[in-house]
């Protein structure tokens, strides 16, 4: 299969890093004109100029805009008047006892990963339908389904995604313009780096080891046992964004190495 994404235009939310970065250099790979989006000016800059050296020829252009803000997100609108592919992929994670969560916490939980998509979709989805030909995709967690005990506040935002995606879907029936969430696993990303940087510099253990111990651990239901690569992911949001997915609508497509342990 060739996937060719020539001409459409693709934001990939939160991507100076992580996951993002590898759905961004995907899409990129594969002919898309790509938008970057983090929060400060010179990472996006950076990000941008990396990924042109990367991919010689790469139409890559970058948005800075903290997407956990309704002022943020209008930013981007008036910066990207249209999109073919939007991939919300901003988020943020980390373990807290639910005793210890306030309603601050929860709030900024659901402004980041929740109503940053919602605020991108209702505005981006609309010029879809138009044009009769568009692919959202939100990258929501295996946490989604498998709540964790100790990251609820996570894991009830990530179904949240989910929920959206679906009745998105819905929503664009008969169209050409399909609405998917993409469920990750444990992923060795920046943000996942920045979780367990203490233990790394208390035992100096590497990044990589600590992953598959978290996965062996936390995870236990792993098949892989194993932590991902972002390329993992970014493989299959890739896919569920090219013309060749166009069966492929209101579904939570896992990438989580069999975590959730239903068929
Ligand atoms: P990450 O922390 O590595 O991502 C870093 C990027 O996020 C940077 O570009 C940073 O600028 C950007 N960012 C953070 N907050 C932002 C904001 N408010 N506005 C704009 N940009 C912002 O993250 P990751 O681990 O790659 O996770 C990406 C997505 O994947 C998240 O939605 C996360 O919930 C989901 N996910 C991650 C894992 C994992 O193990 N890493 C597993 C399942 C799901």
């Amino acid at each position: 299969m060739n996937i060719d994404l020539s001409g459409k235009n693709a934001l990939v939310t939160a991507s100076t890093a992580g996951i993002g970065w590898s759905i961004a250099a995907g899409l990129a790979a594969s002919g898309a004109n790509v938008i970057l989006n983090g929060r400060k000016p010179e990472v996006v800059q950076a990000a941008v100029e990396k990924l042109r050296r990367e991919l010689h020829g790469a139409n890559v252009e970058g948005v800075a805009a903290d997407l956990s803000t309704a002022k943020g997100v209008q930013g981007v609108i008036d910066a990207v008047p249209s999109l073919d592919i939007l991939v919300n992929n901003a988020g943020i994670f980390g373990p807290e006892p639910f005793f210890d969560v306030d309603d601050a916490t929860w709030e900024r939980y659901f402004q980041t990963n929740v109503m940053s998509g919602v605020r991108l979709s209702r505005y981006y989805m609309q010029g879809m339908l138009q044009r009769n030909w568009g692919r959202v995709v939100f990258i929501s967690s295996e946490s989604g389904l498998n709540i964790p005990a100790d990251m609820i506040h996570y894991g009830v935002s990530k179904t949240a995604q989910i929920a959206l995606a679906n009745g998105l879907a819905k929503l664009a029936a008969g169209s050409g313009v399909t609405v998917n969430s993409v469920l990750p696993g444990p992923t060795l990303s920046d943000g996942f780096r920045e979780m367990v940087r203490e233990q790394h510099e208390r035992e100096g253990t590497s990044y990589e080891e600590i992953g598959n111990d978290f996965v062996r651990k936390e995870r236990a239901t792993s098949i892989i046992q194993r932590i991902s690569s972002t390329e993992e992911i970014a493989n299959m949001v890739v896919y569920v964004c090219s013309p060749q997915a166009s069966a492929t609508t209101g579904v939570a497509l896992r990438v989580d190495g069999g975590v959730v342990n239903t068929w």
